[in-house]
């Protein structure tokens, strides 16, 4: 705050949904400064810029738990209908073709869509690292855009040879990045998965964590087959081996997760337009928050996350017969709240109280296609989608206003990736071609 009382910033005028504990809804201008929430609401302070945003409701920023953003198809089309393992034979020969252009390009253009529908952190999955340099490639397209960024490194030492790593040079990749300076809580080791790596790598993993004060990551239980194939080899289901393991704990996210979890402490992000998609498990995402079991959500190569929290309300709804399984408000704090806490930022981000970063969404709610609002959780879970986000703010910067990023050149950032796009089809051999409008 500088001498006169001013502060950074200001929104007047929106409709916050805090997503804290108690589901506060409060009409308040949300005040701004060093990157955190100094006041909502209360008496009328001096601000250096002030964001109009009436007409919206005012939310913390989304967390997407997690996505591929490295991957060049968004919505999977190009591997439609294909069965999981079909579909990742088919990703990792386009992988194959990828370098350090197509890493960096992809992190960017991926990171400015999901800024543009309201997300505002997002851990990103990123394998495989067949190459040097990509590592640094994907964080700089990240920070191209401003997204909180956390990379979900990922150690695929198996599946498909010219795309596997050895573990210790993945090891030794993780100790450059964080030689160079990378902060460690911005790094999640990440096995890939037990088709992807060797249960050896996940108690190396966890060892190279706690050396390095990383946190852990991996997709586990993601289908009936893999829980089937755990449990045949080793006797036990896929979660209670990665515990086995010593892999499990209150620094470890846990994605897909069909079988139920044993307290862990662990976190556990779904992907429920992801699962429906691939026809993979159904995550007992009721029984587990009932457990007390922290779970967020991820969009995982889909829409956005309005469309995840509608989807996670409804599944969870026809699944368990209820239709008041997952409430909107429920949906709303895992894509926030919950998501949080999944980064080791809990009680932080992810919600609009004083204290809190400031990484804020403004939701347009005006008009045809939402009003007449009774609650605003219902309305933005049920109503809203990703391009009526009006405004994006991320740690205390505005990032988004009226749509127009602040300093990014999206169109030139679109027509860099459509080439990528194009190029990377025909490196890889793959007879797609991508509709120009
Ligand atoms: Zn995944």
């Amino acid at each position: 705050m500088n001498p006169a009382g001013d502060v950074d910033l200001v929104l007047r005028g929106g409709l916050c949904v805090t997503c804290d504990e108690a589901g506060t809804v409060t009409a308040g201008d949300v005040y701004v400064d060093g990157g955190r929430i100094v006041a909502v609401g209360g008496p009328a302070r001096g601000a250096r810029r002030s964001v109009d945003a009436s007409g919206t409701i005012v939310l913390p920023g989304l967390v997407n738990l997690h996505d591929h953003l490295r991957d060049m198809t968004p919505g999977l089309d190009a591997g439609e209908g294909l069965k999981l393992d079909e579909m990742l034979r088919f990703y990792w020969r386009l992988n194959e073709a990828a370098g350090a252009v197509e890493y960096e390009t992809m992190a960017a253009y991926s990171t400015a869509r999901l800024l543009a529908s309201g997300v505002t952190t997002v851990v990103d999955h990123v394998y495989p690292f067949h190459r040097h340099g990509l590592d640094a490639a994907t964080i700089a397209g990240y920070e191209a855009t401003g997204i909180r960024w956390y990379l979900a490194r990922g150690l695929m030492t198996r599946g498909y040879d010219p795309i596997s790593e050895p573990l210790a040079e993945g090891f030794e990749r993780v100790r450059s990045l964080l030689a160079d300076g990378t902060p460690a809580e911005r790094i999640m080791l990440a096995p890939v998965s037990f088709r992807q790596a060797a249960p050896t790598d996940y108690a190396a993993a966890r060892e190279f964590a706690s050396t390095y004060g990383l946190r852990l990551y991996t997709h586990v239980a993601e289908t009936a087959a893999e829980v089937h194939n755990i449990e045949a080899e080793h006797g036990c289901r896929p979660i209670e081996f990665l515990d086995r393991l010593g892999f499990c704990g209150p620094d470890v996210t846990l994605v897909h997760c069909v079988e139920l979890l044993a307290s862990t402490g662990s976190h556990v992000v779904h992907c429920p337009s992801n699962h429906m998609k691939l026809a993979k498990g159904f995550t007992r995402v009721l029984d587990l928050l009932d457990a007390g079991v922290n779970v967020g959500l991820g969009i995982d190569q889909m829409a956005d996350m309005f469309c995840e929290m509608r989807q996670e309300v409804l599944l969870q709804a026809i699944r368990n017969e209820d239709p008041g399984a997952v409430s909107p408000a429920v949906a709303l704090r895992m894509a926030t709240a919950n998501g949080a806490k999944a980064v080791g930022l809990g009680g932080q981000l992810g919600e609009i109280s004083v204290g809190a970063l400031a990484d804020l969404i403004c939701v347009s709610a005006r008009g045809l296609s939402i009003e007449p609002i009774l609650d605003p959780a219902w309305s933005v879970v049920h109503r809203a989608g990703g391009s009526d986000v009006r405004h994006v703010i991320v740690d205390g910067r505005v990032v988004m206003e009226d749509r127009e990023f602040a300093k990014l050149d999206a169109e030139a950032l679109h027509r860099q990736a459509m080439d990528v796009i194009d190029g990377y089809f025909s490196k890889a051999n793959i007879a797609r071609t991508r509709i120009e409008l």
